[in-house]
């Protein structure tokens, strides 16, 4: 077992690794931005290193200063978390050139599911069911529009190199297809420094259901069931629920089969989630991340497995030691994700939190690195805390969140609570009847 784990990350989540490496006795390593100086993982962490200014790109993107902060602690691994250097195949390459692990899935893997044309042919070659779409990259507007007749309108025009629910674009007509196709390829060149596109069947109805899969080196591979991330704002997940309301066991038990066949298909290993699109009763791929998500706290309170235990076992060569019969699911869970926002306006509010006080108790879970009197920078992502909770039933759980957010205090800076705290309490979302298009329509209709 490792040692020392260099943890490449901010926030929650490197608050979350750091964790997990102290329960499993591993000596943590924190790196960190000017900006993140006080950041509670670096005051938690065994050892800290600076790596630089707050731009992103010059400290949490800087693969140079986080291998040789690697290097000066005598680190045996590093972990990733999500998004930074998470999906970044040549990062994930040059970790392992220069001995140390990477807790993830091989670089080939990474480059593989990173671009989503090449993740789709990978995709159907394993057996699943994907979007009806265009064949790889589209390149002209002649070529989208005879695509767009084949597939039938509305369509989606993505990004290959897309991500964070980024650049995609609508198009219900040739003529709106005109006008989208060059802006969506200009958008995709400025965002990703990729102007490839393709374009895929939009879907009017779905539902975004995941699979988390776990898979070990020597073919082993569980699933730990599915969840159901559906309520989304420009693409991005603000709450999701575990098992999913609008699956039945068949479906489930359908669905995670297919996922656990390509997993081993693809020689998979590691923690990764395949994303579906679910609409009348049929699962459509639409991208596998290959990486922890933001939202794993809801299957790890189903099914009792720590993920990113699991993540560092498998990465230092331990069989799972388990098998799909050995996943017990019990209970429903449901994430908020809490962003320093205007909850109505959704502009970013950073700043000094005055006063905190998290909710506790039976079946809690936050997952945050906040304090009172931290300073929230504004250089990153404004996901300040996850708040989790558990229960017997959905009910159980909805009327526990409800109290949980209830109780929930950060003074000082607009959060995204109000919007949970009303969301919750829909009738639509109490019966689970909801697909990916509901939440914006809420949110048009409360501000
Ligand atoms: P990203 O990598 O940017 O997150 P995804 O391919 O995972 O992009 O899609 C993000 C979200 O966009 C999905 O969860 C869904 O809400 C929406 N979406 C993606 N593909 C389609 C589609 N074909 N039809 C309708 N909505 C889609």
């Amino acid at each position: 077992m490792f040692e020392k784990v260099l943890i490449a990350n901010r926030g929650e989540i490197a608050l979350r690794i750091h964790r997990a490496c102290r329960e499993m006795g591993i000596r943590t390593v924190a790196v960190h931005s000017t900006a993140d100086n006080d950041a509670m993982h670096v005051r938690l962490a065994d050892e800290a290193v600076c790596i630089g200014p707050p731009a992103a790109k010059d400290s949490y993107l800087n693969k140079a200063a986080i291998l040789s902060a690697a290097t000066i602690t005598g680190a045996d691994a590093i972990h990733p978390g999500y998004g930074f250097l998470s999906e970044n195949a040549d990062f994930a390459q040059m970790v392992e050139e220069h001995g140390f692990a990477f807790i993830g899935p091989t670089p080939e893997h990474i480059r593989m599911m990173g671009d989503k044309i090449t993740a789709k042919q990978a995709a159907a070659t394993a057996g699943l069911p994907v979007v009806p779409g265009s064949e790889g990259a589209v390149d002209s507007e002649e070529h989208a529009l005879q695509s767009a007749e084949k597939i039938g309108y509305p369509v989606l025009i993505k990004a290959t190199a897309g991500g964070g629910g980024k650049g995609m674009k609508v198009a219900r007509s040739a003529t709106e297809l005109r006008e989208a196709f060059n802006m969506a390829r200009n958008e995709a060149k400025a965002s990703f420094g990729n102007a490839d596109v393709y374009m895929e069947k939009y879907l009017g109805q779905p539902r975004h259901i995941e699979m988390q899969i776990l898979a070990d080196n020597y073919g082993a591979v569980v699933h730990l069931g599915e969840r159901d991330c559906s309520l989304q704002r420009r693409h991005q997940k603000v709450l999701e629920e575990a098992p999913s309301p609008a699956l039945n066991a068949d479906q489930r038990a359908q669905i995670g089969e297919i996922a656990c066949a390509a997993i081993a298909k693809l020689g998979y290993r590691n923690a990764g989630t395949i994303e579906f699109l679910f609409e009348n009763g049929e699962f459509y791929f639409i991208e596998m991340n290959t990486r922890l998500q933001v939202e794993h706290p809801i299957t790890e309170a189903i099914t009792g497995i720590d993920l990113v235990r699991e993540q560092i076992r498998i990465a230092a060569g331990a069989p799972l030691g388990y098998t799909q019969a050995d996943v017990r699911f019990q209970g429903h869970a449901i994430e908020c994700r809490v962003n320093a926002e205007d909850p109505q306006t959704f502009v970013p509010s950073p700043g000094r939190i005055t006063g905190y006080h998290a909710p506790g108790g039976q079946g809690v879970r936050v997952d945050s690195g906040l304090y009172a009197g931290y300073r929230i920078p504004p250089h990153y992502d404004s996901m300040i805390a996850k708040l989790i909770v558990y229960g017997n039933s959905r009910n159980e759980a909805l009327m526990r969140l409800k109290r949980c957010l209830g109780e929930y205090v950060i003074d000082g800076v607009k959060t995204t609570l109000p919007l949970h705290y009303r969301l919750i309490q829909d009738a639509d979302f109490v019966n689970g009847d909801y697909d990916i298009h509901w939440l914006e329509k809420f949110v048009a209709q409360h501000s």
